[in-house]
């Protein structure tokens, strides 16, 4: 399996052209959607809002941005994406959740509430940093994407609270609670990099992508580096 400093090395080599045809969906039922898509954008690849399963097609990789998670369970519920994406995630397709994003990707939600797409083998909390930092900023140090931290916005963001087996852990808050997470072909941020001007994530999340779209010699057809053993 190539390491995600390699994959991220190969990729900044790689002429924008190369990867113009990759799409990447930016379900578009709720929220920070725009913001996703101007991201991409400015990296050089196409962003396609998601809004019902045909908008599916085609597509090597999916981000599910902030907002509000209930309207986004309810909508996919409605609009019959729930299956489709869960699909899409386990043919090994890469999917990028940010805040409430996190939220629906998770096995478990404390309190009870059903979950929405059941990929990541963690248990998140809602709302996590009460009224006073209700949204806040700070300088977050996420070592896969090299020495300069990531300017991470808060916004009535979640907290992971329970790291199943087989989840990595991406950064960690000062006091050490876990804000970034990834299993497989599944990255979680409790907080908003497209809202910040990062782009290292977004550029990860392509790499893996095209990864997907066309296996690296040598890698099963089909199968992305990140679903070795099984995708999510
Ligand atoms: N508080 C929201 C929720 O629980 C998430 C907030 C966000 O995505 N910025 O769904």
């Amino acid at each position: 399996m190539r390491s995600i400093g390699k994959l991220m090395r190969s990729i900044s080599r790689e002429p924008g052209a190369e990867r113009a045809h990759l799409k990447i969906g930016v379900l578009a039922l709720h929220g920070a959607v725009i913001e996703h898509i101007a991201t991409l954008r400015s990296i050089g690849v196409e962003g396609v809002p998601v809004r019902l399963p045909e908008d599916l097609e085609g597509l090597s990789g999916l981000i599910i941005p902030g907002g509000e998670s209930t309207t986004m369970r309810k909508l996919s519920a409605r609009w019959g994406l729930r299956e489709p994406i869960m699909d899409l995630a386990r043919s090994g397709a890469p999917i990028l959740g940010t805040c409430a994003g996190m939220i629906v990707l998770a096995k478990e939600i404390a309190g009870g509430e059903e979950p929405v797409f059941p990929l990541l083998d963690v248990t998140v909390e809602r709302n996590a940093f009460g009224r006073q930092l209700d949204s806040f900023e700070m300088d977050l140090s996420v070592p896969i994407l090299g020495d300069r931290p990531v300017h991470a916005i808060f916004i009535r963001a979640p907290i992971i609270e329970r790291v199943g087996a087989g989840v990595e852990v991406l950064a960690r808050l000062p006091d050490k609670r876990v804000v970034a997470v990834r299993q497989r072909n599944v990255i979680a941020l409790s907080f908003h990099p497209e809202l910040a001007g990062e782009t290292r994530i977004h550029r990860l999340v392509v790499t893996m992508a095209t990864e997907y779209a066309e296996p690296a010699e040598g890698s099963v057809a089909g199968a992305a580096p990140w679903s070795a053993g099984g995708a999510a």
